[in-house]
């Protein structure tokens, strides 16, 4: 109703937001689900610091062992070893399928995204890296380049040497993306049916056959994808699409890598990687965001073969690996673990909020879409396209509802 009051009543979104940001949220405090202001407000966090706190805000038992290692030890580089480092990568190596069982450590999802990048090309000799249309891969130089959606670019800046014309790294997948109910491409609604006989499934593998047979160059050093995308807006792929496009990219001699910062550690509900929904098994796997439940951390973790590539030349990073980080880590994955992998309450709660919010579709024209997997969950809304605007104006007015009945005595 609010909705439809906001469109009808021809709200300005633009004013909206104005409102906004002239009263951002003050977050002071969280424990687990909640978080509060500092007007003491609280919150039911369905957001973590975007899909970041795996295990919910302050976890008793991450705490804990936070407090202790920073007690024992903050910092000293990889150049010296030390115990919590050891223990951690290698219950981190046993939730990988073999031979995926090397792990390196660095501080964000877009740092492990510029060392695999740079892996890729160490161990093959190839330059060029393919993504997907829609994809988001990070925000340093490098990851820009990896990253298609155009909004994060930056025209004089956009990765060294990792222009479009040397790199031809965005990669306009052949799939539109969106499956909303007024999208120009209808078929693609029926792509995440994810059943073997649905047709826009084998459109869209004859158009990649055709689009890497065309535009695709020879040698290749790496195809990046998210197993779901996240920033692109809870888009998954049509059946065996992945699957395909892993074994065109091995084909011209590249390495597959699965972007797991946003899918991994349970999120996507039915694994504890994202992959594992695929069927595939890449060369490299980047992670961070869950990793950590909110501390700065984040990981390659790949083969040995293409580490012995790699340690011909020398790689340091001096946060990478740092001991309050791999502690936190590790008792990220001992709740996990109690949980027999976060994957089942992911599923539990997504296959929840899917069956309401699906209501909604049902009730408000202006919803086009409600989809996604576990706790990877998009609410569309669209009018004769995706209408961001319309998106800004409800997520502002419910705030500021929100705050506003909360004001009241
Ligand atoms: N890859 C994906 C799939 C992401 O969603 C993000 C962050 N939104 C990144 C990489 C970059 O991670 P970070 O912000 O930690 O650099």
């Amino acid at each position: 109703e609010r909705m439809l009051d906001i469109r009808q009543n021809n709200c300005n979104p633009m004013t909206m937001k104005v409102t906004y940001y002239k009263k951002p949220v003050h977050i002071h405090q969280g424990y687990m689900q909640w978080l509060w202001d500092t007007d003491g407000r609280r919150y039911l966090d369905l957001f973590a610091g975007v899909a970041t706190v795996s295990v919910g805000h302050c976890h008793p038992k991450v705490t804990a062992a936070a407090e202790k290692q920073l007690r024992r030890l903050w910092h000293t580089t990889s150049i010296y070893m030390y115990p919590t480092v050891h223990e951690y990568t290698d219950k981190l190596a046993a939730l990988l399928p073999d031979p995926l069982k090397v792990v390196y450590l660095v501080n964000s999802g877009s740092e492990a995204n510029d060392l695999a990048m740079l892996m890729a090309r160490v161990h093959t000799g190839n330059f060029d890296i393919i993504t997907l249309r829609g994809s988001y891969h990070g925000g340093s130089p490098l990851a820009t380049g990896l990253t298609s959606n155009s909004a994060y670019k930056f025209p004089v800046a956009s990765g060294f040497g990792c222009h479009n014309t040397m790199c031809p790294d965005v990669f306009r997948g052949p799939w539109g993306g969106r499956h909303c109910r007024d999208s120009p491409v209808q078929t693609v609604r029926n792509c995440s049916c994810s059943q073997d006989h649905c047709q826009a499934n084998e459109m869209y593998i004859d158009q990649l056959k055709e689009m890497f047979a065309t535009t695709v160059p020879n040698r290749i050093a790496a195809f990046f994808g998210e197993p779901i995308q996240g920033v692109g807006g809870a888009v998954q792929y049509p059946k065996n699409f992945l699957k395909e496009t892993y074994k065109l990219v091995r084909e011209r001699g590249g390495l597959c890598i699965a972007d797991e910062v946003q899918t991994g550690f349970g999120r996507t509900g039915s694994h504890f990687w994202g992959f594992q929904g695929h069927g595939v098994l890449p060369d490299m796997v980047t992670m961070a965001k869950g990793i950590a439940n909110g501390f700065p951390m984040a990981a390659v973790v790949t083969t040995q073969e293409i580490a012995r590539s790699f340690a011909k030349g020398v790689h340091f990073n001096t946060f990478g690996g740092n001991p309050v980080a791999c502690a936190i880590a590790s008792s990220v994955l001992d709740v996990c673990i109690i949980y027999n992998g976060s994957q089942h309450i992911s599923a539990n709660i997504g296959t929840y909020l899917l069956h309401e919010l699906a209501k909604l579709r049902e009730k408000y024209e202006i919803v086009g879409d409600v989809r996604g997997k576990g706790l990877m969950i998009g609410v569309e809304m669209v009018k004769n396209k995706a209408d961001a605007d319309f998106f800004l104006a409800v997520f502002n007015r419910a705030l500021q509802n929100y705050m506003e009945r909360r004001l009241k005595p």
